[in-house]
């Protein structure tokens, strides 16, 4: 499969991989909007936030529980940070294998920006 993000997982590409489990990998995003920002991405490809099951419920729990865990491990858990998952055109998605972005260290407006 012609999949950025699981050639990521597959080690088919390097990646500033930050963290990896059974089931959840996360690494650096290539083009930083922030001091620190990663991407959380589930090991198995699922194309986008539509394509989610019942059976993934846990899965995706993962997801933001290693956001929390790393923004924590990076000190910015109390000032607070970011969490985005976009989806599809409108949702500005740009690789279609879904992915949390954690962003953190600095201040965010809302929306957008
Ligand atoms: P999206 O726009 O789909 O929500 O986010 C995709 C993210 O993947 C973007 O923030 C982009 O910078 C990042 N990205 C695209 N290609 C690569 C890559 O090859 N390596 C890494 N580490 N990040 C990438
Ligand atoms: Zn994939």
């Amino acid at each position: 499969m012609d999949c950025l993000f699981c050639k990521i997982v597959n080690r088919g590409i390097p990646a500033d991989i930050v963290h990896e489990d059974e089931h959840v990998l996360a690494f650096s995003d290539i083009n930083p909007q922030a001091p620190t920002h990663i991407l959380i991405i589930p090991r198995q490809h699922i194309a986008t936030l539509n394509d989610i099951e019942m059976a993934d419920l846990a899965l995706m729990g993962r997801l933001q529980y290693t956001a929390a865990r790393l923004a924590r491990e990076r000190g910015f858990a109390e000032d607070g940070y970011r969490v985005v998952m976009n989806c599809n055109d409108h949702g500005g998605q740009t690789v279609y294998h879904i992915h949390m972005h954690l962003m953190g260290g600095r201040r965010f407006t809302w929306p957008a920006g």
